[in-house]
């Protein structure tokens, strides 16, 4: 490729590519009238290192695709895409030791604190180390279950005591359980109920409904992942309790309801109001929400 050269454009792409076999490539942009970036072209999926590219406007960005909860992460120790939760998981990591160099071997080295055997020595003395500085060691995170013969998290790691033979975790008993378990929701005791009833014997619901157009969909060119903003043009919101049940009541307030039937108007105030905002911007407003569900 010419240094010189000052644009570059996707026949270069295409070199860097061939260049480069070891590097996945992956380049996104948005076309037509998307709102949101798609993949356009994958090189080298086989490659264990990673660049990302996002073309918009003919020119190439660098990025990493890291913000927002569902985001793509490259890991280099892998070479595969993950989430970032990923460091658990991640294959390159020794089950063992936790550390991503360990060289197993034929060996067998049996620590007598968490009772596990060791493939080296290597593998053996970093398993007493910790992998960063406010871990805990893996000799103190795992150890093996000589009744169930399972390797299991400890209870100083977990929190929870170890349950001979229980292999999976029961969402519905909120436990850890083994084969053959009887699943059943806790009948609550007659404490609990009164509690229960108590705590619901007064309440109050506030229910609502918000009705939105979007604006300026066609023209949209702010941030892809957010999109064309939803400006409501009804909003509808009734308060009930335990006693009217939407009937005459003296402490629910009225139904009540918004629509924009002048949205030329609704905007001058706004931009009116921003501007007082800019002018006295160390004035905080003060909002009394108690007021509200008095
Ligand atoms: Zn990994
Ligand atoms: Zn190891
Ligand atoms: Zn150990
Ligand atoms: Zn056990
Ligand atoms: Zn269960
Ligand atoms: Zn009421």
């Amino acid at each position: 490729m010419d240094p010189n050269q000052k644009e570059h454009g996707f026949d270069d792409l295409v070199k860097l590519a061939t260049h480069l076999p070891d590097y996945q490539i992956i380049l996104w942009g948005i076309e037509g009238r998307q709102t949101v970036a798609s993949e356009l072209e994958h090189f080298n999926p086989e490659g264990s290192k990673f660049i990302g590219l996002f073309y918009q406007n003919k020119h190439y960005e660098f990025v990493s695709h890291t913000v927002g909860p569902k985001a793509s992460r490259f890991c280099f120790k892998c070479s595969k895409f993950a989430d970032a939760n990923h460091w658990k998981k991640c294959d390159a990591r020794c089950k063992r030791c936790g550390t991503f160099d360990c060289a197993p071997g034929n060996a067998k080295i049996h620590c007598d604190d968490c009772n596990i055997n060791f493939k080296s020595k290597k593998c053996f003395d970093a398993h007493l180390i910790p992998t960063t500085s406010n871990a805990l060691p893996y000799c103190q995170k795992y150890f093996y279950c000589k009744k169930c013969s399972l390797i299991d998290r400890t209870d100083k790691y977990r929190g929870d005591p170890h349950v001979c033979g229980a292999k999976s975790f029961c969402h519905t008993c909120l436990e850890k359980i083994g084969v053959g378990h009887e699943c059943s929701f806790k009948v609550p005791t007659e404490e609990e109920k009164n509690k229960k009833r108590e705590a619901q014997k007064f309440s109050k619901y506030i229910v609502y409904d918000v009705e939105t157009v979007t604006v300026e969909s066609g023209e949209y060119a702010g941030h892809v992942e957010r999109g064309p903003k939803h400006q409501p043009n009804l909003i509808c919101c009734q308060m009930f309790c335990t006693e009217c049940y939407g009937g005459d009541c003296t402490t629910c307030k009225k139904p009540w309801d918004y629509s924009d039937e002048d949205p030329e108007e609704r905007l001058r105030i706004e931009n009116d109001e921003e501007k007082e905002v800019e002018d006295n911007n160390d004035d905080d407003e003060y909002y009394d929400f108690n007021a509200i569900f008095e």
